[in-house]
């Protein structure tokens, strides 16, 4: 079970790590992109957790909302719809739920991906946060209720390093064809980042 008590400790612990690797998300994103992904994150988070601090929640659904809504409105670029849109269907799932079981937990990420894939018509493989968002949907699928929050961390550190070899086919990446290879996204090391912060909490 996930309460939502972990939950916005996971949250809060994520916009920490997203301020601290502010400059890192940063180059990554100058490499490859037009160098802004650290500081869009960084201003959204902190928005975020001003957000959830002011508010107590009784149910994971608004907390969600309320997440989706500063990001769509505060990170900006092409992170922060996706991102927003991650956290919009996770709320649907979660509305008037205090805690979550593992099958709930898997039915928001799939819904998550869902959104990503629609809102950002990306496929796996693009060399974008999805690369990291469908294998976690995967993985906490199948592992149910036996689910190994340690595992779930290397599997978003190993998806997430994998973006290296990828060639990106979407985003400012794209532009870059085959130069994009050899440089991690941008946008799955921030998802890491989340997932990791979450992993951690858990634990
Ligand atoms: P921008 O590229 O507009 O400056 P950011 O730098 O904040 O926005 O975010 C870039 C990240 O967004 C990329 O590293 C990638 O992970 C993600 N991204 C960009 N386009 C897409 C897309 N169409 N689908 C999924 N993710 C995307
Ligand atoms: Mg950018
Ligand atoms: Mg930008």
């Amino acid at each position: 079970m996930i309460h939502i008590e972990q939950i916005i400790r996971w949250i809060n612990r994520a916009s920490e790590k997203i301020q601290t690797q502010k400059e890192y998300l940063t180059q990554l994103d100058q490499e490859i992109g037009d160098g802004d992904h650290g500081i869009n994150l960084s201003r959204g988070f902190q928005e975020v957790t001003k957000k959830i601090t002011l508010k107590n929640y009784q149910e994971i659904g608004s907390l969600f909302q309320d997440i989706s809504m500063v990001l769509i409105s505060k990170v900006g670029g092409a992170s922060g719809p996706l991102y927003g849109t991650a956290f919009m269907k996770a709320a649907s799932i979660c509305k008037g739920k205090e805690e979550l079981t593992m099958d709930d937990f898997a039915n928001l990420l799939e819904e998550a991906v869902n959104g990503l894939k629609l809102r950002g018509k990306a496929q796996v493989g693009d060399k974008t946060m999805l690369d990291v968002w469908e294998p976690i949907a995967r993985f906490v699928r199948e592992q149910g209720e036996t689910l190994d929050w340690q595992q779930l961390m290397e599997t978003s550190k190993k998806y997430m390093e994998n973006t290296k070899h990828l060639q990106a086919n979407k985003g400012r990446a794209a532009y870059l064809g085959p130069r994009s290879i050899g440089h991690l996204d941008p946008g799955a090391v921030s998802s890491h980042f989340l997932f990791e912060s979450l992993c951690l909490t858990m634990l």
